[in-house]
């Protein structure tokens, strides 16, 4: 088996609180394996450009869990996309002797993963995303802590919304994914919340806002996630117009990206951390590590992906017709399971409203 002198760890793609927790956990692994630790800097860029620090002792990576953003910066490097860029990071890794990467960040990172580990880096992948839209796993860093930051901005919204007897529809992050409007909606017990995953009765939200106003309600809050472009602004237009009630909009934006790593995010990130690890050390590549019912696993990047754009409804007849019964299967009752836990939390959300 391959023996394992040097390993480099990255950050890529947009930043998740908890992504320094793992990059200390998997830093700290190696180390007590007797592996030195390149720390890379700006993501493939920094494999590019040969731009990353050593990590020689545990206490290079000390004081850094309870930091936000991350410490090994992030970039969308459009450049490792090319064979040149491409040439050039492996040439990196053979320059500076290593032999694997831990690569945290979302799909996109997971897709340059892959093509590490095809040229002959060993890369294992850990989900490190606020949007917790990796299908194929059921938690990514930064979820936690980007929906505690959600529902204390929402409180503070909620607590104006009272005085003045108004409505706040509010924009949350998640490009294809409703994960953090649908809990966020029942924490901060939303008049409605939209996403884009099931059908939104607007019809019926307006008027049961209307009613509940009649009968004395003052505020109301209502969620709609980004992975519904523009409909925000346009629903609290809607409201205002159909109801009476004075409606704002509120885009959170990156502010949810933000802040010190939740409990949660921290101990998965030091899990996924270890996890990636230990899989280089037993020869694995080309995977990434994720949690399904609370236990770490592995999944092949490729199925990762696959069923991500299954989920997502992107994926090609081409595609499908291409997978093997077992793989369509697996998928599919993952995707149905994924579907059946955001239409019971959005029951509960319309229930107790
Ligand atoms: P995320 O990882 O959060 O999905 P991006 O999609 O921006 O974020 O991807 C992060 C980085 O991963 C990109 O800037 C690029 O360097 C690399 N990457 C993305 N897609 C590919 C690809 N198809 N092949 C190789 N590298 C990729």
């Amino acid at each position: 088996m391959k023996q394992f002198r040097r390993i480099g760890i990255l950050t890529s793609g947009g930043d998740a609180p908890g992504m320094n927790a793992a990059y200390r956990a998997a830093a700290r692994a190696a180390l007590a394996r007797g592996i030195e630790v390149y720390g890379i800097y700006e993501g493939y860029k920094g494999l590019i450009y040969d731009n990353m620090t050593l990590i020689s002792k545990p206490s290079d990576v000390s004081n850094i869990i309870t930091k936000s953003g991350t410490v090994l910066y992030s970039d969308r490097c459009l450049e490792f996309k090319t064979e040149e860029g491409m040439a050039k990071a492996i040439e990196t890794c053979k320059k500076n002797h290593i032999d694997g990467i831990v690569a945290i960040g979302g799909d996109g990172t997971f897709r340059g993963a892959t093509d590490l580990s095809k040229r002959g880096i060993p890369t294992i992948g850990i989900p490190g995303t606020i949007d917790n839209d990796i299908t194929a796993t059921d938690y990514t860093i930064g979820f936690d802590t980007a929906m505690n930051t959600v529902i204390s901005m929402v409180d503070r919204l909620r607590d104006t919304c009272e005085s003045h007897a108004r409505c706040d529809v509010v924009e949350v992050m998640g490009r294809w994914a409703g994960h953090i409007a649908l809990r966020t909606a029942i924490a901060t017990g939303a008049s409605a919340v939209a996403i884009a995953e099931i059908p939104f009765d607007e019809a019926k939200a307006i008027a049961d806002m209307k009613k509940a106003r009649e009968n004395g309600k003052r505020s109301f809050i209502v969620i709609v996630s980004e992975g519904l472009p523009g409909y925000a602004e346009q629903l609290a237009k809607k409201i205002q117009d159909q109801t009476g009630i004075e409606t704002k909009f509120a885009r959170l934006a990156h502010v949810q990206r933000g802040g010190s790593p939740s409990l949660l995010d921290r101990l998965t990130a030091s899990e996924m951390g270890v996890a990636a690890v230990d899989e280089l050390l037993k020869g694995n590549s080309d995977l990434v590590v994720c949690k399904v019912d609370d236990k770490i696993c592995t999944m092949e990047i490729k199925k990762a992906l696959t069923v991500d754009r299954m989920f997502k409804k992107k994926i090609t007849e081409e595609e499908l017709a291409a997978l093997s019964d077992e793989d369509k299967a697996w998928m599919t009752a993952r995707c149905d399971k994924v579907l059946a836990g955001m239409q019971r939390l959005y029951a509960i959300a319309e229930e107790i409203k």
